[in-house]
């Protein structure tokens, strides 16, 4: 295709397109955010796959892993490539970006664009990493998906954000029109409760561990952590209480279970990382949440404890996950990133401003703008330093 001009196509709130250059910046940024820390390279880990590795927070454990440890890292995502005028998804252009920059760096990166529900994904990575990689010491699981196609039965389960039990009734934004509207979420049936399980549980991950031990592929002491989150009460009845916190409990109960496997076969061992709420694709879509999103960074900035989903995972993989490093954990035995965003006078200052809120006064009381902002940017648009007036290539191979 020649080079065209990228401006963002939206269906409502959601865009529908990404630009290459944006999303070539977004990537430079985080890995600038790892190379500047100060302390130089870490040892920690050589050999590193990140299943959910294009955008948010796979994306970001991918760059802290490479630039912060210098680590050879397999990446596995589902992104749509361009497709005439269609431009490709922003995690394709993030996966672009990132391999141009590892090659710039001498850094071996491999990456899948396949289903990682699939068997024939865990087969496709047991064959790069036998040929062009040694055992891995640190499995990444951050996949956030729809649905779910089981590898064995072949049957299709959906995902949904409900609650669970009873209805739910908060105040959301409407992104589509930027209106804060009353909301009544119905509870979830008992199908929809284990399809989201199904979708969103604990059952791959534990595939995926269970097939790199099985080919002898995990490296002595190897280590595997799953993201999570818990949220503030405000959220629970549609979080941690709902159909997507019944998947999360699955996904504890499964860390026990890999924990023990990996603790008596190699000494190493399984964690949940409960992760702060960052603005991402799959988190915006969780209804309740973009408001809860654009009150957090003011409580946390306020405070100067505001982190992004980069500055995340450097603090993860530089001081929980470096030679020397202790995991600590809480009494469920799961790493706790989310310690700022949890602090009671965070929270105090969010419970308090929350029923003032409302369409007139959300962009007083609220960073509602630079919420919108932050989501656009996941796509590659409205970054400082990119002419969205340039004609970009959008046909980028990976
Ligand atoms: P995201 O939407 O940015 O990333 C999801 C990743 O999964 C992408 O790389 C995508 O390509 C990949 N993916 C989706 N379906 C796939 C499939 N079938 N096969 C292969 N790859 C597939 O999501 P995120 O917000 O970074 O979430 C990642 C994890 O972090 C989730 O477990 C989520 O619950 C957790 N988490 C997110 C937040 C938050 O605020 N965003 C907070 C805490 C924990």
């Amino acid at each position: 295709m020649p080079e065209q001009i990228i401006k963002r196509k939206s269906r409502g709130f959601i865009c529908i397109n990404a630009h290459p250059e944006g999303c070539r910046q977004n990537v430079t940024r985080q890995i600038e955010a790892i190379t500047s820390a100060p302390g130089g390279r870490r040892a920690g880990m050589r050999n590193v796959l990140v299943i959910g590795a294009s955008t948010g927070y796979g994306l970001a454990s991918r760059i802290a892993a490479t630039w912060g440890f210098g680590a050879r890292t397999l990446g596995v995502f589902f992104e749509r490539p361009a497709d005439g005028v269609k431009t490709a998804s922003a995690g394709y252009y993030n996966t672009a970006a990132f391999h141009e920059f590892a090659r710039r760096d001498g850094l071996f990166a491999a990456s899948m664009n396949v289903d990682a529900f699939s068997d024939a994904a865990k087969a496709q990575a047991i064959e790069i990493i036998r040929k062009e990689m040694s055992r891995i010491d640190l499995v990444i699981y951050s996949l956030a998906s729809p649905k779910r196609v089981h590898p064995r039965t072949g049957q299709v389960f959906n995902s949904t954000l409900k609650p669970v039990g009873k209805p739910f009734t908060n105040k959301t934004i409407d992104l589509d029109v930027g209106k804060v509207m009353p909301v009544t979420l119905e509870p979830a049936s008992e199908q929809e409760v284990a399809d989201t399980v199904a979708v969103m549980g604990g059952e791959d991950w534990e595939m995926w561990i269970d097939a790199l031990l099985g080919a002898g592929l995990l490296a002595q002491g190897a280590r595997t952590i799953a993201y999570s989150y818990i949220g503030p009460e405000v959220t629970w009845p549609i979080y941690r209480d709902g159909t997507i916190g019944q998947a999360k409990k699955d996904v504890d109960a499964a860390a026990h279970r890999i924990d023990a496997k990996l603790k008596a076969k190699l000494g190493g061992g399984a964690h949940v990382s409960v992760n702060k709420a960052v603005v991402t694709q799959a988190s915006s879509a969780i209804p309740v949440v973009p408001l809860y999103l654009s009150l957090l960074p003011m409580a946390l900035k306020s405070r100067g404890l505001d982190e992004g989903t980069i500055e995340q995972m450097r603090r993860l993989f530089f001081d929980y996950l470096s030679d020397g490093a202790k995991i600590s954990t809480d009494e469920a035995g799961r790493i706790r990133m989310d310690d700022r965003e949890m602090r009671a006078d965070v929270q105090t200052d969010i419970t308090r401003v929350w029923p003032e809120v409302t369409t007139e006064n959300l962009r007083q009381l609220t960073a509602y703008e630079d919420f919108q902002c932050e989501f656009r940017s996941l796509f590659g648009f409205e970054l400082e330093g990119v002419d969205y007036d340039a004609p970009v290539e959008t046909d980028v191979q990976i």
